[in-house]
């Protein structure tokens, strides 16, 4: 049934619109109550309002803490209007009906975000907005309410379409978004709370997210799909910008945060670093004096998986990288910053999509990670291990050389961001062979030489190269067989966890094939 607007409460943190929505409830003879700060904004706009503590007949109180937190509001927002008994409670204790809500709650999560101290933090818990939106929502057969700015003009067009009521389609709409509202909200708080209270293993706490926007369909075209924020301030696909092209699809955002977060890895004073991602899977990445140079190399490990791929920059786009990208198809190219000349570059390529991050994000920082089981989710903190220089121990007879460690180093940091079982190989800083997601780690080693040798061949390369590279391998060698396939394809140095019953096996055969190989000690299974 419509039901008629005629009181409304709005108490805001967010004011934005704010006195746009009240003027046009006002013209409407809507009347309106409000908390301090939004009543004072109404005022200074010259519209009428009443104050909730005259409603209440009680002051807000411990310092905004108690403000609405009384039975005159809750009465007003929770009372069924088809019930003579509720009808008849409201007369008794003289509380009026509440038929529209205006709440945006304390901005908890954004003073999470800016770092903000614990007791900052506990203060923007937002106690009453949440129980409000929570009475309205739950009684959304008589009473709208609307917690999000952008729903103030739909409301707008509600009342302007329906003489001053609403429609329980619209209603209970606006209540799911009310519920979706308060549950984040909680989520957030139990998740800060997780971390501020340094819990060694993610324990009892909520998950949730926003909508941060709906997408035309899922990994498959049948398949239905929405993109939700949690709330991180990290630089990444999620809080980006972007720039041009068309709209992000599932796939693009999965893709684009598996290239983002491995590029971030090189840290920019490092030197320019880039990613080509397929698939969630790096198809080439590679360290340049340039970015430009950057890019060709990675490009340059696997031509034909680079077509239609996602490109991650660790610095500032240049004009140059950009040009040297536009010239095949790319799906979407992530960087901190681009300059104008880039942008500029780029402008002609309507569909490629550009996203800024305003920075990389730190790779070591520790968080939760889930993915999805029947019937559940599993959670774990994020692979955040790094590799530590000093903590490698050489197992062959021959050490790496100073030019094998640094693209021991670099295979390794690769392999981390590379589907199980990983196999990666790299010669001068960039990768020349990646073997991705087999069942056993030597069809791996052997995928990965196979690619380096028809880029070889592509490229009218004289040598293979593979030949002189060093190899990762995101897990131990459970068998010599993966490593002398390594050596095979010309591999000279090898990074590995270690930790394999047959360690000594393995080493054997890499002293046999005068292999230089080195244990982490850490493994970086991805899934
Ligand atoms: P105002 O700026 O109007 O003074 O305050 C608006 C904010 O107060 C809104 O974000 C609203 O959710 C919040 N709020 C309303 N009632 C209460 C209450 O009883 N306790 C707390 N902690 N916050 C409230």
């Amino acid at each position: 049934d419509l039901v008629p607007v005629r009181r409304a409460l709005l108490s805001v943190s967010d004011k934005t619109g704010l006195v746009d929505l009240a003027r046009v409830l006002a013209d409407r003879g809507v009347e309106l109550l409000s908390t301090g700060g939004t009543a004072q904004a109404l005022r200074d706009a010259g519209l009428p309002v009443r104050d909730v503590a005259e409603v209440t007949a009680f002051p807000e109180m411990l310092d905004g803490r108690v403000k609405t937190l009384h039975p005159v509001v809750h009465g007003g927002l929770l009372a069924r209007r088809d019930l003579d008994e509720h009808r008849a409670a409201l007369d008794t204790h003289g509380i009026g009906t509440i038929d529209l809500l205006v709440v945006n709650l304390y901005p908890f999560e954004a003073t999470v975000a800016k770092g903000a101290d614990y007791a900052t933090c506990i203060e923007n818990i937002d106690i009453g907005g949440p129980a409000m939106l929570r009475s309205a929502a739950k009684n959304h057969a008589f009473v709208t309410v609307l917690t999000d700015v952008a729903d103030y003009a739909p409301l707008l067009a509600e009342l302007e379409a329906n003489d001053g009521a609403t429609s329980p389609g619209f209603r209970k709409a606006a209540a799911l978004t009310a519920f979706s509202r308060t549950a984040a909200y909680d989520a957030a708080v139990s998740a800060w709370m997780a971390g501020a209270l340094a819990e060694a293993t993610p324990r009892r706490r909520a998950f949730a997210g926003e909508l941060a926007q709906p997408l035309r369909y899922g990994e498959n075209p049948h398949q239905a799909a929405a993109f939700y924020r949690d709330g991180s301030s990290r630089p990444g696909v999620a809080t980006a910008r972007q720039l041009q092209g068309k709209e992000l699809s599932y796939n693009n955002i999965n893709d684009t945060d598996a290239a983002f977060e491995l590029v971030a890895e090189f840290a920019p004073d490092a030197g320019p670093a880039c990613a080509i991602i397929k698939h969630a899977n790096p198809c080439g990445v590679a360290h340049g004096a340039s970015l430009a140079e950057a890019y060709r190399a990675a490009y340059d490990c696997d031509r034909t998986s680079a077509f239609g791929g996602i490109v991650a920059l660790n610095q500032t786009l240049d004009a140059e990288t950009a040009a040297a990208i536009a010239e095949i198809f790319t799906e979407v190219v992530i960087a901190p910053d681009v300059t104008d000349e880039a942008a500029a570059i780029f402008a002609g390529k309507k569909n490629l999509r550009l996203l800024v991050t305003g920075g990389l994000p730190d790779p070591a920082v520790s968080a939760l990670a889930w993915r999805q089981v029947a019937g559940g989710f599993l959670v774990q903190s994020r692979d955040n291990g790094r590799l530590d220089p000093g903590a490698l121990k050489v197992v062959t007879k021959r050490a790496p050389t100073d030019v094998e460690l640094a693209d021991l180093a670099f295979a390794w940091t690769v392999a981390k961001h590379v589907k199980s079982n990983a196999i990666v190989y790299a010669r001068a800083g960039a990768t020349v062979g990646i073997g991705a997601g087999q069942m056993s780690r030597v069809d791996s080693t052997r995928i990965a030489a196979r690619k380096a040798e028809d880029m070889a061949t592509a490229l009218g390369l004289a040598t293979v190269p593979t030949i002189g590279s060093c190899v990762a391998s995101d897990a131990f060698f459970p068998f010599p067989d993966g490593l002398l396939a390594a050596a095979a394809a010309g591999a000279t140095a090898v990074i590995q966890p270690g930790g394999s019953m047959r360690d000594a096996e393995v080493i054997a055969a890499a002293d046999e094939a005068g292999l230089a190989m080195v244990f982490t000690g850490m493994r970086h299974f991805r899934h």
